[in-house]
């Protein structure tokens, strides 16, 4: 399946939530949800009564599209999850929340998953003093995450770090902006990851 390339807005509109994927946009009242807070189509404005099934293929696909992630990677995860100790759900989230890219956003060093998808596959991160441009690597406690050198004078990377300077990272997350440097601290725990979606829904769909 191809990535997703129509209007963004339109994936936030089908959810009914907003998934941040336009960056500063997303906090003004040019947001597309706040304009128009029905699904996109002929019919969004129509029936709004769910299945069992349309619940949860819904919880399933906000979170997908929240981390930006194709659903054949997205299964992987889950079944990933399945092997972990503790809520396959949360378990989830949690790899979600470790990719790279999620952790770039996380940090302020991105405006919107997208912008951090891009930014890390163009290399101007570091993982452990190495550099590392794959947006699905997943990050463990432990490891430092930095500004590539040759990209810490640029006018982008100035502009995000003065633009994100106060946006409060979570907890599983440290950073030093004058160091170009962030840290995982620990596995993200549910309650730490801000993203108003019942993961347990995603587990009964794919127990089906
Ligand atoms: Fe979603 Fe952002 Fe578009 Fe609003 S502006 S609908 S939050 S992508």
């Amino acid at each position: 399946m191809a990535r997703y390339t129509g209007a963004v807005c339109r994936q936030c509109r089908r959810e009914g939530q907003k998934l941040f994927l336009k960056g500063d946009r997303c906090y003004t009242d040019k947001c597309a949800l706040s304009r128009r807070a029905y699904a996109p189509g002929q019919h969004g404005q129509g029936r709004k009564k769910s299945s069992e099934y349309g619940t949860q293929l819904r919880a399933k696909q906000m979170t997908r599209r929240y981390y930006g992630v194709l659903e054949s990677q997205f299964r992987k995860y889950y079944e990933l999850a399945e092997k972990k100790e503790g809520k396959t759900g949360e378990a989830l989230l949690a790899i979600l929340e470790s990719r790279l890219d999620s952790v770039v956003y996380k940090l302020g060093w991105a405006s919107s998953h997208a912008e951090a998808r891009q930014l890390v596959s163009h290399g101007h991160f570091t993982v452990n003093g190495k550099k590392v441009d794959i947006p699905s690597y997943l990050t463990k406690p432990g490891d430092v995450i930095t500004i590539a050198e040759k990209s810490r004078s640029s006018a982008k990377f100035k502009a995000l770090l003065e633009a994100n300077a106060t946006k409060p990272v979570p907890k599983y997350l440290e950073v030093n902006n004058d160091a170009f440097e962030g840290k995982v601290v620990s596995v993200a725990k549910r309650e730490e990851i801000d993203l108003p979606v019942d993961e347990t829904l995603i587990v009964e769909l794919y127990s089906k």
